[in-house]
């Protein structure tokens, strides 16, 4: 940002604000819960609104998935080079950490996810994805417009940042992992404390929603090959069929949630995938199958991986079969938790923000998240935003192909990315 500019920028806030938005302590309570509603009004202005607006729409039409994400990257780092934030690059293939503030602790976190989701688009509009079977299906690319939203209102005010924000461009979230790329590359080093934000079609725009503790799921896939003997599907007798074993497999999967695991710890094992045989008239030689499982503590998740191995295994072998499986430790998260002591701060500049009735609570999601990786090294907090409108028609939840960003959510995504980094 040239200095004019930025002198502009200053000028407006402080004729816009009776007081300076700022970080330091020595603020007055009263002064500390005006920093929300002062960052709301700054990202609701028309100049930073549709300059968010115009990322979030670039990178909606060029879509890019996990560890690929090199425009949606070059974008960031033009952005964060304009506004003269310096930064690391590459930090796992495609990411991108910016530091805001004095280069000093204490250094808080904020992070967006940049990878979109390998599907067609089916909402015919302007901004349409223009790469054929990929599409931010997700929201992710609101989420990288949000944090940038939020990285030129904190610049605005580094003078003013008694520590260090760290800006998190992370890739891969979509199963790849990315966090955990981030983080073994070292990109939460010395910080305190990370936030995460997604955006959400279940809660009205202007509204946010979240819980202390577990939130989200540790999950992972497996696969499992069930070996037997193919033949004459008239002649069984010479057979070893692995259709009948493998369908025997999938019922006594189905007791390991049912009859062994607690009722009040909630998991899931779903069988997804089921493929073997060709024709009406030959047993196959083999059967493939697969899917998810799902639990809220890392003793039960453990559990729960460990008895899908042995049951497959044994009850295989019951009908003279061999079976192998294997887990795809790459899109294995743990359960993401939300620190408590960072909920009750959340909860206060939410409150400060939107006014106590615009914070909900959500039930915990059986879906993972990759946020849990930065959640579980330290101190995290992952909330929902609001986006639904009903005046502006359906919104989708994600991953349909009909999914859309409700843009009017942006100010509120970057505003509170600021004042829960700030205050
Ligand atoms: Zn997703
Ligand atoms: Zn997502």
């Amino acid at each position: 940002m040239g200095s004019s500019k930025l002198l502009s920028l200053l000028v407006t806030l402080y004729l816009l604000a009776p007081t300076s938005i700022s970080s330091d302590v020595s603020l007055s309570p009263e002064e500390l819960t005006q920093i929300p509603v002062k960052f709301l009004d700054f990202a609701k202005k028309p100049e930073i609104f549709y300059w968010m607006v115009n990322i979030r729409r670039k990178i909606h039409e060029n879509p890019e998935l996990g560890f690929q994400e090199f425009e949606t990257s070059k974008l960031i780092r033009a952005e964060l080079d304009q506004m003269g934030i310096p930064y690391k690059f590459p930090v796992a293939v495609t990411g991108v950490v910016g530091y805001i503030g004095t280069g000093q602790p204490p250094f808080v976190a904020l992070r967006a996810d940049m990878d979109a989701l390998a599907m067609e688009e089916s909402v015919e509009w302007e901004h349409k994805s223009k790469v054929p079977g990929k599409m931010h299906a997700c929201g992710h690319d609101a989420h990288v417009a949000m944090l940038l939203g939020a990285a030129k209102m904190l610049q605005v005010f580094r003078h003013e940042i008694k520590g260090t924000i760290v800006l998190v461009f992370q890739p891969a979230e979509e199963g790849g992992g990315g966090a955990k790329k981030m983080l073994d590359a070292g990109a939460l080093e010395n910080v305190e404390a990370i936030f995460g934000l997604h955006v959400s079609s279940l809660f009205p725009v202007g509204t946010v929603a979240s819980r202390p503790g577990p939130t989200l799921a540790a999950g992972g896939f497996f696969e499992a090959v069930i070996n037997g003997k193919g033949g004459h599907a008239a002649i069984p007798q010479h057979t070893i069929d692995p259709i009948v074993a493998a369908s025997n497999v999938i019922v006594s999967l189905q007791h390991l949630v049912s009859r062994e695991a607690d009722p009040l710890d909630s998991q899931v094992l779903t069988v997804a995938k089921f493929e073997g045989g060709g024709a009406f008239n030959i047993i196959p030689d083999s059967v493939t199958i697969g899917g998810t499982f799902r639990a809220f503590s890392k003793e039960s998740i453990i559990q729960l991986k460990q008895r899908i191995e042995e049951v497959v295994m044994k009850q295989a072998s019951v009908q003279r079969c061999n079976a192998t499986v294997t887990f795809d430790d790459k899109s294995f998260y743990p359960v993401t938790v939300n620190n408590k002591n960072l909920h009750e701060h959340f909860q206060k500049v939410a409150a400060d923000m939107l006014g106590v009735q615009n914070i909900k609570e959500n039930r915990p999601l059986m879906g993972t998240e990759d946020f849990s990786f930065f959640a579980e090294a330290i101190p995290g907090y992952f909330y929902y935003l609001g986006m639904n409108d009903e005046t502006k028609g359906k919104f989708e939840t994600g991953h349909s192909p009909y999914f859309r960003v409700n843009e009017d959510a942006l100010p509120y995504g970057a505003a509170l990315h600021a004042s829960l980094a700030t205050s």
